[in-house]
């Protein structure tokens, strides 16, 4: 049986790690779909403190997971399937094999949320992306007007990114002004080749029928005014889900699917602990995760004993 189950290779995942292996508790830790998180999607995080000139954050992350490593952390591919918290110990199943653990700490991240449109569905993967540093540079968007849709520092990271290669960036964005933090805004909006587009939603994406990006409609919100833009590809940022389905029903969640920690990073069931973006609406920053796994790790040390004693 194992004394702690990482679920998550975040930031709060990995730091988790590294602070339940230092103590000895030999972490057993699951990577999920996407090893190292959202933030291996990033280009260069500016924001993580101790890097002055900003890091990769694909290099980031791999660094984490060799340091949780050095201490002993297992650290896995594979995905949690299904838990089973009501009984002690927990009943975890990860890629059709079944595991037992004392403790769980769950640090599942987040993942890009979806405008909702049928056609953003249809052309996923033709033209319809949700990160710039993986896709930005195929063939298909080189020297083409681009779209991101969104306001906020992703949307802002999305578009300076895809400068690099397309000819314009048309920023879509539902207000007049961006929610993106300043020096980010500004930085985006002083770029010669971005053009924001206020005050508009995107409400469908062109062409199914040729089965690629040609375009957008758009919707104007102050005037109702419908248009068309051409573009070769869509860069939706417009913010994130916690990943968080697999708990429903047995652990206390908001109505977005945020798991609300009791005190620290407790749950309201025993012996699991939460950290990171699939509990955090407000933060949402690496160094909050990494802060929160921290805190969790500790957490679940200080539960073990108690169970000890
Ligand atoms: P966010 O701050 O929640 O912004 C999401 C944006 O998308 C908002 O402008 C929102 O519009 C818009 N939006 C949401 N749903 C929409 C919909 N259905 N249709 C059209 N527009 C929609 O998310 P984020 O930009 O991903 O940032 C999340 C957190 O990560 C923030 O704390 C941010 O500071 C941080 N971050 C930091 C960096 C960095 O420092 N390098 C990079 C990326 C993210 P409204 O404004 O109308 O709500």
């Amino acid at each position: 049986m194992e004394k702690v189950v990482i679920i998550g290779t975040g930031c709060a995942g990995l730091t988790a790690a590294l602070y339940t292996a230092r103590a000895n508790l030999s972490p057993l830790v699951f990577t999920g779909m996407m090893p190292g998180g959202l933030l291996t999607t990033t280009s260069i995080v500016e924001n993580y403190p101790g890097f002055p000139d900003g890091v990769d954050g694909y290099e980031l992350m791999t660094r984490m997971q060799k340091q949780a490593e050095r201490f002993g952390a297992r650290v896995k591919f594979g995905t949690v399937e299904a838990v089973d918290l009501s009984i002690r110990p927990f009943r975890l199943t990860v890629d059709g094999e079944e595991l037992e653990s004392e403790t769980i700490i769950i640090a599942s991240g987040a993942g890009h949320k979806h405008l909702g449109l049928e056609s953003e569905d249809q052309l996923e993967k033709k033209g319809v992306t949700y990160c710039a540093t993986c896709d930005g540079a195929l063939p298909m968007f080189r020297n083409q007007p681009l779209v991101v849709v969104g306001g906020g520092d992703s949307a802002c990271e999305e578009a300076t990114y895809l400068t690099r290669f397309a000819s314009v960036v048309y920023v879509v964005h539902r207000r007049g002004n961006m929610r993106a933090s300043k020096i980010m805004a500004d930085r985006t909006l002083s770029h010669a080749r971005i053009e924001p587009i206020w005050n508009s939603v995107v409400t469908e994406i062109l062409d199914v029928k040729q089965d690629k990006v040609t375009g957008v409609k758009l919707r104007n919100i102050e005037t109702n005014a419908e248009s068309e833009l051409a573009c070769a590809g869509v860069f939706v940022a417009i913010g994130h889900i916690p990943n968080t389905q697999l708990f429903r029903g047995q652990i206390e969640m908001d109505e977005h699917g945020y798991i609300k920690p009791r005190r620290g990073t407790e749950t309201n069931v025993p012996g699991v602990f939460v950290a990171g973006d699939c509990a955090d609406a407000v933060y949402r920053q690496a160094v909050t995760a990494a802060g929160l796994g921290c805190a969790a790790a500790i957490d679940v040390e200080r539960y073990l004993a108690k169970l000890d004693k």
